[in-house]
């Protein structure tokens, strides 16, 4: 790299951070800024063009396009050539540039005069703030030389534009991270919450962007580079990682050695940007290019390189999580992603969780649904653009986040949340009364849990007690497998706080989405229906052997409930029975208390099982549908996949039908039957699943309350006439009958 181009570059730089430590205005400064740019560049127009939101950019300043164009011309992203290098997150170079292909003609700049432009981001770490030109009259390309110069005056820009340099209200120049934004995802966890963004890995603010002493900047990468390396060293070195954990370390120490990121970032600092802010330009550009990137793999990777970015911008700057900020008060927690330990750590301190990757299955949702937490997941990039304390507000029902919202939206927020605290009063109000309906049926209806945290909801809802206790949490939150007199003291204190109600156990439940952390994942290619639940206890019982005994010694002698998930037919529910049976007689032999009652049930999961022989029936203590799986494999709609995961209805009578089956079957052999999937705690699918038959509803502790009083108000004779007239007129579901039935029903 010549030397000349170098100091002209750090001259260039030096006076862009002179305008910044100006007492000015934001648009004196943007002005200053192209003037200094074009003249250092030698070209007659240099223009900086911002994002307006997030679809438009707007001509922000410009030296030799006409002044009166400035806040007026405005283009959509990918609109014209400006809009092209902001969509595709690249440079654009052009000695023709009329003659380019996309290239829009703006009258009222007047640029027509000038052929060549080169254009490029303005971004900061993935997110896009605009886009910086120049032009010139003479028909040239600009040379690599000078795309890479204006590479690193953007990057200057990107971060001056982050601390705030160019915001100013009158002229409408919009401050970043000030604006309300919205963001849509997807429910994970219902509910709403209102509360301050606290940041899972806080920005890392750069306040440096420009240094004076290129060779300093050097040591200090060098340096940070180097405890780096002994950082990844020594985790390799850890005891106990799996392969997975090998790997991406081995990926991690072969970038933090890569002498190619690290002589880009030192070249960089030659052009005079800081260490910390060389060290942003390339994680800009490795975000581009994963945007870019559609093999998995290399997105991994470039993904791993951001990371340690991270923890090398970290190591620079000496901000991260442990410098001190504190949570505000009623948090939010925002993460790109969250893994189940770590959100069961912060637990109930949080009153809500946004997250931008995550799924409906992930363990984190799992976690957040047993603690009852408002998650919505899939929020755009949010992280960009959330700061600690922002203002927040959670809407989990409709997966939608408002981010420093105006006053009216925030108003109308608290005006439902105060209508759902009131309705969840009036609720309140009937915990200790049965759910009884008109024509004087009582259906029972407990709860679902999978936390001991969860259960002191079945006092304050009002549940009998706990229709299914997922296990599998206390397995999925560890990085090894838990011990059987750990599980035991836990099941026991369970059993202690639900004082004598009834605790359907149901054991390990894994595979699938659920994949523990220290089991060797299985490459399967559609593991919903793969080895998962019973079929891995059956294939490998001393898991399932080592919970049974722990659930028999927690039980010391009380009476025990025990489900088995995903049973498909009967062989499979007679083989998990007799382990327990034989853990049973080998713990009496032993001289333990055994249980003074065991149930063991089975929950029915796949259609198949409904076609099971009587004696299936006749052998199950009990069933418990589990209406997730169930309805999954039903209509074949992936449980997890928001495509289709809403698009068959609960109440189209193909289901309701097939329900009605099994409790027919379930009745005539005297089986009880119950249903704990979701659907149980949507009041008009409870009032439904009544009125075919079912006595028995398991749901989350906040859906007892509304189904109860749902139930309280009708008679199920008649909503079974409203279900079985559509069916007859030929109607898909029962649900618009059902509806217009409870419309016209008095209060
Ligand atoms: C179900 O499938 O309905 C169920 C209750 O189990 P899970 O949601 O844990 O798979
Ligand atoms: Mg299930």
């Amino acid at each position: 790299m010549p030397d000349r181009s170098e100091s002209d570059s750090r001259k260039l730089l030096r006076r862009l951070r002179d305008v910044l430590g100006t007492q000015s205005k934001g648009q004196d400064r943007l002005d200053r800024i192209t003037h200094l740019i074009a003249d250092s560049m030698r070209t007659e127009v240099c223009s900086i063009y911002l994002f307006r939101d997030a679809e438009t950019l707007e001509l922000c300043a410009t030296e030799g396009l006409r002044p009166e164009a400035v806040h007026k011309t405005r283009m959509k992203l990918g609109e014209g050539l400006v809009g092209r290098v902001a969509r595709t997150n690249s440079a654009v170079n052009t000695a023709n540039a009329p003659a380019e292909k996309g290239f829009r003609y703006m009258p009222e700049t007047g640029e027509e005069i000038y052929s060549s432009f080169l254009g490029v981001p303005i971004q900061r770490v993935g997110e896009k703030l605009g886009v910086l030109v120049v032009q010139s009259k003479t028909e040239r390309s600009y040379s690599d030389d000078e795309v890479y110069a204006l590479e690193v005056v953007a990057m200057v820009l990107a971060e001056m534009t982050e601390l705030g340099a160019f915001t100013s209200d009158d002229e409408g120049m919009r401050a970043l991270h000030r604006q309300p934004a919205m963001f849509r995802g997807s429910t994970g966890q219902e509910g709403s919450a209102e509360g301050h963004v606290w940041l899972h890995e806080p920005r890392v603010v750069v306040t440096n962007p420009v240094a004076d002493d290129p060779l300093l900047e050097i040591d200090r990468i060098r340096d940070a580079v180097g405890q780096l390396r002994v950082s990844i060293n020594d985790l390799l070195e850890a005891q106990s990682l799996d392969k997975d954990q090998v790997q991406v370390l081995e990926a991690y120490r072969m970038f933090a050695n890569s002498r190619g990121w690290l002589r880009r970032m030192e070249e960089d600092i030659m052009r005079g940007l800081s260490a910390e802010a060389a060290v942003e330009k390339e994680q800009s550009a490795a975000r581009a290019r994963m945007e870019k990137v559609e093999d998995p793999y290399l997105r991994e990777r470039l993904s791993d390189l951001d990371d340690l970015s991270n923890r090398l911008l970290r190591l620079l700057t000496g901000q991260g999580q442990d410098t001190g900020a504190e949570m505000p008060d009623n948090p939010v927690l925002v993460a790109r992603n969250i893994g189940p330990a770590e959100l069961l750590e912060f637990g109930r301190k949080l009153k809500g969780v946004v997250l931008e990757e995550g799924s409906v299955g992930s363990h984190a949702a799992i976690v957040a649904r047993a603690l009852a937490i408002p998650l919505v997941i899939h929020a755009g990039r949010i992280t960009s653009e959330a700061l600690n304390g922002d203002h927040i507000l959670v809407d989990g029902d409709q997966g939608i986040v408002h981010l420093r919202p105006e006053e009216t939206v925030a108003r109308a927020f608290r005006d439902k949340i105060a209508m759902q605290a009131e309705a969840q009063k009036r609720y309140a109000g009937l915990r200790d009364l049965p759910a009884q309906t008109k024509c004087g049926k009582t259906i029972s209806l407990h709860m679902n849990a999978g936390l001991m945290a969860d259960l002191p909801s079945l006092e304050g809802s009002g549940a009998e007690g706990v229709g299914l206790f997922r296990t599998e949490l206390q397995f999925l939150v560890r990085n090894k497998m838990p011990r059987r007199a750990e599980l035991a003291q836990l099941y026991a204190r369970v059993m202690d706080a639900s004082k004598g109600r009834r605790v359907a156990f149901r054991t390990l439940d894994i595979g699938s989405d659920k994949v523990l952390p220290y089991m060797k994942p299985n490459d399967e290619p559609n593991p919903a229906m793969g080895w998962r639940a019973i079929r891995v206890g059956l294939d490998k019982p001393g898991v399932l052997r080592m919970q049974v005994q722990a659930l028999i010694r927690a039980a010391n002698g009380r009476p025990l409930t025990i489900m088995f998930p995903f049973i498909t037919e009967m062989t499979e529910f007679q083989m998990a029975r007799s382990h327990v049976l034989r853990e049973v007689h080998r713990e009496k032999s032993m001289g333990h208390p055994v249980p003074a009652s065991i149930e063991i049930g089975a929950m029915m999961e796949t259609p198949s099982l409904a076609y099971a022989p009587d004696a299936f029936f006749e052998l199950a203590d009990f069933i418990s549908i589990g209406g997730n799986d169930l309805k999954q494999f039903f209509f074949a709609a992936d449980r997890e996949n928001e495509r289709v995961r809403r698009r068959y209805d609960t109440l189209n009578f193909s289901f309701l039908g097939f329900l009605e089956q099994i409790v027919t079957r379930c009745s005539a052999k005297g089986t009880p039957i119950s249903f704990c999937g979701e659907d149980a705690g949507r009041p008009v699918e409870a009032l439904a699943f009544a009125a075919i038959g079912l006595r028995s509803l398991s749901m989350r502790p906040a859906s007892v309350g509304p189904v109860k009083a749902l139930l309280r108000r009708v008679d199920l004779d008649e909503a079974r006439a409203v279900i079985d007239d559509a069916r007859q007129r030929g109607e898909q579901s029962a649900r618009p009958a059902l509806m217009n039935w409870l419309s016209n029903l008095p209060e």
